[in-house]
């Protein structure tokens, strides 16, 4: 029973809340149900809560200790009320939690309901209490937390205010009667009708089924007497038999069959359990007996949350031991490079009392551990390969995860190097697996060649570049920024090494050969030759350039362009160091190999002057000016544009005058 103390207080909404029942009220007329979907989820996370709770603070459930939910109907006053007796809310909570809702969940909703009406969108943000002003015109909240001795009462009919007052109540947890709105009770569509018992029990199958707390209600119905022999009593007063009942399947939805179930089912539980409104890309459902006994529920999401890279963002599984909740997020149990799953697990083997300290230690949980791990990437090969459109749908979400467990552990590489998609050139809107890129290199290729920048559009402007794209070879677009550094651990696949088309050597010769048939040692020949032959130019430039640059070479991947910039074969690539300087780290440089393309018209001109002239000034002006073109295709700052401004106007005036 619950008794005022006399000291109400009215309250204002802040006005993003005042918005969002507005809207609430005034422009959702469909799917009005949901508010029940949402009233029982929170009621279901309440029970979790006090459960959870319990199992280090003993005394804290008491007698009260059945954990459920109750609805009951009341068709003369027009209530619906929603009772559980989970953890409650002290005075402070409730305004927090109901009175003022500072989340920035709540100006992001609304803004996005003024734009599509899509009434999902209510649990997708958190926000589900409010939908109960869908139904009703009134709304009153009786609770006492757990942890007080004193209730709280909060009311609002959902326009500027709410009252909330400090009331006497001897029971645990909360209880929302919904002062029920006429277009909520209409009787002639019973789908429609809060105030219909069955139509609350439809709804409950359809939306609550898998709460795995017992969702009661009672029912009454008019009987009248009768005899042993089954013959109504005449002139006998009918009576009220009230049944109760349970309308949700008790049995959580991971102890079923599995042919039981239906995907709506899972995603229902899904939905509810996890609070993601995205349909799942796939589900994991096992029961296995033996010397390791468990169930698991587990989910790969079609959207990853938004903090899912955060520092803090709490990854998990949840424990349950004999269909009873012990734990969320239990980090221990999957590797973080499976941060995105979600699911649950459920072992007879769990102590209720577990503590996350002995759960680092458990030999169990690490097999059991090590069987979903399987389990997880199994599932995602086979995704790769029966819905490869899918995988690819759910690659940007997630493929950073799986990329990092390979850059993290050089263990992880075999597991997941057949998982990891790419963009490549030779088709830009698709991806493609390392697998697929080897099956279709020509014979003699020997390397996997990559180039890494920012974007597309970066790579496809690499001079590098140019010496694949005239001989049609392929190479992968290396543009997240963890990918170059996963060549850290993922140094070959299959025997190929990942070469970067921006470093000193490739081995494309016997690639070339085999498109020009014979030419190759010819070619090879002409090559060492041309280095030879221009050694001194060559050693001139990189005197003149006054150690900027490791060494200066006759270019083989040149074609159009006169000059560009490689990498020593190891140490940093500029990618790399520019992605580290983004970061304000500060990276080893990369050498800068500086080199010419020998059939550009510049290099005739490099010849002439430094053979006619032996100019060493206007060499020194050219090769001032080749360095600082190589530094801006690079994408690096010039170290003196002005110098370089000057240099190029001084040429410039000459040749024109
Ligand atoms: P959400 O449930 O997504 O956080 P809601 O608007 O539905 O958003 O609820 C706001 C908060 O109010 C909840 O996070 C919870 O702290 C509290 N709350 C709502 N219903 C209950 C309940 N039945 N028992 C205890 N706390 C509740």
């Amino acid at each position: 029973m619950s008794k005022k103390t006399g000291n109400k207080k009215v309250c204002s909404f802040q006005a993003e809340t005042k918005e969002l029942l507005n809207l609430m009220i005034n422009s959702l007329y469909t799917h009005r149900e949901i508010f029940l979907r949402e009233l029982i989820s929170n009621s279901s996370d309440a029970l979790d809560k006090v459960y959870f709770q319990s199992l280090t603070d003993h005394e804290l459930l008491g007698d009260d200790h059945e954990l459920k939910i109750e609805i009951d109907v009341n068709k003369d006053n027009k209530t619906l009320t929603i009772s559980d007796n989970g953890i409650g809310m002290t005075y402070d909570e409730v305004t927090e939690n109901i009175g003022t809702i500072a989340k920035s969940g709540t100006k992001a909703f609304v803004d996005k309901l003024k734009e599509t009406d899509e009434v999902d969108l209510i649990g997708k943000f958190g926000v589900g209490f409010y939908s109960s002003f869908m139904a009703a015109n009134k709304v009153e909240i009786i609770t006492r937390s757990a942890k007080a001795e004193k209730g709280v009462r909060w009311e609002s009919e959902g326009d500027g205010s709410y009252t909330i007052e400090e009331i006497e109540t001897d029971n645990r947890g909360t209880k929302i009667i919904l002062y029920l709105k006429e277009e909520a009770m209409d009787s002639t569509n019973p789908e429609e009708d809060f105030s219909n018992q069955y139509t609350i029990q439809n709804l409950i199958k359809k939306h609550s089924n898998y709460i795995s707390y017992p969702i009661h209600m009672d029912f009454y119905r008019e009987e009248t007497p009768r005899d042993k022999e089954g013959k109504t009593i005449e002139g006998a007063e009918s009576e009220t038999i009230i049944d109760n009942k349970v309308l949700n399947s008790i049995t959580p939805i991971w102890k079923k069959n599995k042919k039981d179930i239906t995907n709506d089912d899972y995603f229902q539980f899904y939905k509810h359990h996890f609070h993601d409104w995205n349909e799942f890309a796939d589900v994991i459902h096992l029961n296995l007996e033996g010397t390791i006994e468990f169930s698991a529920l587990l989910f790969i999401p079609a959207k990853a949350p938004s903090d899912l890279y955060d520092r803090d963002f709490s990854k998990g599984i949840q424990l349950y031991s004999n269909s009873v909740f012990i734990m969320n997020d239990c980090k221990d149990l999957l590797p973080d490079h499976l941060r995105f799953v979600r699911g649950l697990v459920d072992s007879p083997d769990f102590s209720l009392n577990i503590s996350r300290e002995i759960l680092q230690h458990d030999t169990q949980l690490k097999v059991i551990g090590k069987n979903l791990e399987k389990k997880i990437l199994d599932t995602l090969k086979k995704l790769l390969k029966n819905s490869r459109e899918k995988y690819e749908e759910i690659w940007p979400e997630f493929g950073k995860s799986l990329k990092g467990g390979i850059y993290m552990e050089y263990k992880n590489k075999e597991k997941l190097e057949d998982l990891i998609l790419f963009n490549t050139s030779k088709d830009e809107l698709k991806m493609t697996t390392l697998n697929e890129y080897v099956e279709r290199m020509p014979e003699g290729q020997k390397e996997i060649y990559y180039a890494a920048a920012k974007d597309i559009d970066t790579i496809k402007r690499m001079p590098q570049l140019e010496i694949f794209k005239e001989k049609n070879i392929e190479v992968l677009y290396f543009i997240d920024k963890i990918d170059e550094f996963l060549t850290q651990n993922l140094d070959k696949y299959k025997d190929f090494k990942l070469q970067s088309v921006t470093r000193e050597d490739f081995n494309l010769d016997d690639v070339l050969k085999q498109d020009e048939k014979g030419k190759k040692d010819e070619n090879e020949k002409v090559d060492e030759d041309k280095n030879n032959d221009y050694k001194d130019l060559l050693d001139a430039i990189k005197d003149l350039l006054e150690g900027k640059v490791k060494e200066v070479k006759i270019s083989k991947r040149l074609k159009s362009s006169p000059v560009c910039f490689v990498n020593s074969n190891s140490g940093t690539s500029f990618n790399m160091e520019q992605l580290l300087k983004g970061v304000n780290q500060v990276p080893a440089q990369a050498s800068k190999i500086l080199e010419i393309n020998p059939d550009h018209a510049i290099f005739s001109v490099i010849e002439k002057v430094y053979k006619e002239k032996n100019n060493n000034k206007e060499l020194k002006n050219i090769s001032e000016i080749l360095y600082n073109q190589a530094l801006l295709i690079e994408g690096f700052e010039l170290e003196n544009p002005l110098e370089f401004s000057n240099n190029l106007c001084e040429l410039m005036t000459k040749a024109y005058n």
